[in-house]
């Protein structure tokens, strides 16, 4: 095994059990060390320090997953996935809810891996070029713990290029089909690994679509940036009077009336709009909807473009409250990493103050129970979502 020296002054963050080393904590390393190559650290002394995995192609020239010695092996993977599905099985998976996170990456000491289950199928994204030379032994341990029908890969994702790699797609074992029905809170949604956006759903906002029930009891409800509908088809499960889905993909609002449709929810008022949320907005008026949810893309790729992000979401924000008639439910999210509640926050403020408004907010999220989050690892938080009541 080979073993890395960490400078002193640069312990701190290892010690407090971060899975990030960069480069420069590192005293040297050995010319020709290949992606992937499991490590151990030790401080300048020698002692052993954690274990973890080496990736020439990133500034975070290691990342760990275990603070004790190990061997890496498929039994090291299949340890770890049963780790993960115990946390899912005890509080997520049901017969009402079949999909899940079962692997959030660092976060489950698996840096650079994600595995979603939907149903009997997985789909997993290699986020870098060290985790995936262990492959092999990532599908064969997923095989004999979770068993699934199917595996498919969807290493698309921007960060492949940053970290190296080119962005592969395709199976990974067994069969997987154009379109999977699963359920969530009791709700059926069709999602389709090969072809939707991400892994195909996102089932990092599970928590959020089951709390808007709640607000939309005979209300008008408007869902900006819906995909495939699914704060919509909660909405109409809350009984809804109408819901508006708007979206920039024609594919995502296809599926979202199938999702509808799947829900037994044809005869309820719901209708698919393909525009840029922005400009819908814009041609609306006070009182046109009750509840308004904003669940956009990340408009902050780029850590040094976090003004011109949140300048983007302040605008929707204040588009928004400005229509909403007084005790209207907006519902905000940001899944910008770069963005910080507090970031969230005071620009949710600023958007209040400008539409003139006075609000509250009355519930806070961020990532759902299958989306752990390491507490060193402030890095991994992305989600943030406000529901906020307007007067
Ligand atoms: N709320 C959804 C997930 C939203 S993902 C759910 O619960 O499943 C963000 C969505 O925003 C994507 O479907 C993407 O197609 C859409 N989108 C991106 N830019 C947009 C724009 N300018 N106007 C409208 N929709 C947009």
């Amino acid at each position: 095994m080979t073993t890395l020296t960490v400078l002193a002054k640069r312990l701190g963050p290892i010690r407090g059990r971060h899975p990030w080393v960069f480069s420069g904590a590192l005293k040297n390393i050995p010319e020709g060390l290949a992606s992937g190559e499991p490590v151990e650290l030790v401080d300048e002394q020698g002692n052993y320090l954690a274990s973890g995995y080496f990736n020439s192609y990133s500034q975070i020239a290691v990342r760990l997953w275990s603070w004790e010695k190990v061997e890496v092996n498929e039994e090291f993977f299949v340890e770890k996935i049963k780790q993960a599905l115990e946390i899912r099985e005890r509080f997520v998976l049901s017969k009402l809810t079949t999909a899940c996170r079962l692997i959030n990456g660092e976060n489950d000491l698996l840096p650079g891996l994600i595995v979603d289950m939907y149903g009997e199928y997985l789909a997993v994204q290699f986020h870098n070029l060290g985790i995936e030379q262990w492959r092999k032994e990532i599908v064969a341990a997923l095989k004999t713990v979770v068993k699934p029908k199917g595996m498919y890969e969807r290493s698309d994702m921007r960060a492949r290029g940053i970290e190296g790699g080119e962005k592969k797609v395709g199976l990974l074992d067994g069969k997987v089909p154009k379109i999977i029905k699963i359920k969530e809170n009791g709700y059926i949604f069709a999602v389709s690994i090969i072809e939707g956006q991400k892994t195909g759903f996102f089932l990092d906002q599970r928590d959020k679509r089951a709390a808007l029930e709640k607000y939309v009891k005979g209300k008008n409800v408007l869902n900006c940036f819906s995909y495939t509908g699914g704060f919509s088809v909660y909405a109409l499960g809350g009984q809804a009077k109408s819901v508006v889905s708007v979206d920039a993909s024609e594919s995502a609002l296809q599926v979202a009336e199938e999702n509808v449709l799947l829900n037994k929810f044809a005869e309820k008022k719901s209708e698919y709009i393909l525009a840029d949320a922005k400009e819908y907005l814009a041609d609306r008026t006070v009182g046109d909807f009750d509840v308004i949810v904003l669940d956009p893309p990340a408009f902050v790729k780029d850590r040094h473009k976090i003004q011109e992000g949140l300048q983007g979401y302040r605008k929707i924000n204040e588009m928004a409250l400005r229509i909403l008639p007084p005790g209207g439910v907006l519902v905000t999210c940001s899944c910008s990493t770069h963005v910080s509640m507090l970031d969230f926050r005071f620009m949710f403020s600023e958007a209040a103050a400008r539409a003139g408004r006075t609000v509250q907010i009355v519930e806070t999220f961020t990532h759902g129970l299958d989306h752990p989050e390491l507490v060193a690892f402030t890095e991994g938080d992305y989600l943030k979502c406000l529901f906020a009541v307007a007067y």
